[in-house]
């Protein structure tokens, strides 16, 4: 079992393989397992690349399985960026592992933190400099332009945080996707369901969940956009805490939504947080 500190250490994001050929007046293919990849991708590869994803916004990377379309895509691609930890779960079924479930699993959530937000855009720029040597300074210089806004946003997130009392710093989502952010950013972070959502949540977490929220009066509840609402709404109907908006845990939204890049996703959580924990 890996600490959360050697799962960081591992959180390599992984160029998988790749491909032969691509002629060079083609934009380089890639492809991210999930959204929230594909922006960065985005912003580091700029006009250099062409992202496809394979989880959409508001999609669930846990339970995806490729269809036969997706194949094709990873077929055509130059490289393909996946999370790893155990995130892409449909990698781990086609490779034939088998899990006990969430016992002992790492968490693979690690974009919470935007330091590590900065890892992997690190390490996507190494990946595209190694596949496509001609787009070296393209690469670097969206990397280092990308990075400056990380920084700031940071920064931004401090700041918000620090405007909650500490006592108020407490709430409860469906799954365990927010334990990166709750050890950056000090705000505490519990959950029915484990760090992947292939497994339900079990009746006994869910009244000890109720039962942790009655003592301590957690702040408030939050539902997320890539799992089932009615988990939390239970919680918040048999607790009477508050059910405080939705938190984007594991994608970006599609174009309705307000979050289209990880640096809105960051702060729409923050707002969320901010408005219903600051009283
Ligand atoms: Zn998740």
């Amino acid at each position: 079992m890996l600490t959360r500190r050697q799962a960081l250490a591992a959180t390599a994001l992984a160029a998988l393989f790749v491909a032969p050929c691509a002629r060079a007046q083609d934009r380089l293919k890639v492809i991210a397992s999930f959204s929230i990849l594909g922006d960065f991708m985005k912003n580091v590869g700029g006009d250099r690349v062409e992202v496809a994803t394979l989880v959409g916004p508001n999609g669930n990377a846990h339970v995806y399985a490729p269809s036969p379309s997706d194949a094709k895509k990873v077929a055509d691609a130059k490289l393909v960026f996946v999370n790893g930890l155990g995130f892409e779960g449909w990698l781990e079924r086609a490779g034939g592992h088998d899990h006990d479930h969430d016992h002992g699993r790492a968490d693979p959530h690690a974009w919470q933190s935007v330091a590590n937000a900065k890892i992997y855009v690190a390490n996507i720029r190494d990946a595209l400099v190694a596949a496509d040597p001609a787009g070296k300074d393209v690469y670097l210089a969206n990397a280092a332009a990308y990075l400056a806004k990380l920084d700031a946003l940071e920064r931004e997130v401090r700041e918000m945080i620090a405007k909650i009392p500490a006592d108020r710093r407490r709430v409860i989502t469906s799954h365990s996707a927010f334990g990166y952010f709750q050890d950056a950013y000090g705000v505490s972070f519990t959950a029915p369901q484990g760090v992947s959502t292939e497994a339900e949540a079990s009746a006994k977490d869910v009244a000890a969940i109720i039962a942790q929220i009655k003592k301590q009066k957690a702040a408030a509840v939050f539902l997320e956009n890539v799992t089932d609402p009615r988990l939390v709404e239970q919680i918040a109907r048999e607790t009477g805490a508050k059910v405080g908006g939705t938190l984007y845990s594991d994608a970006l939204t599609d174009d309705k939504g307000d979050a289209t890049t990880y640096i809105d996703l960051i702060r729409h959580n923050l707002r969320q947080l901010a408005s219903a924990l600051v009283s």
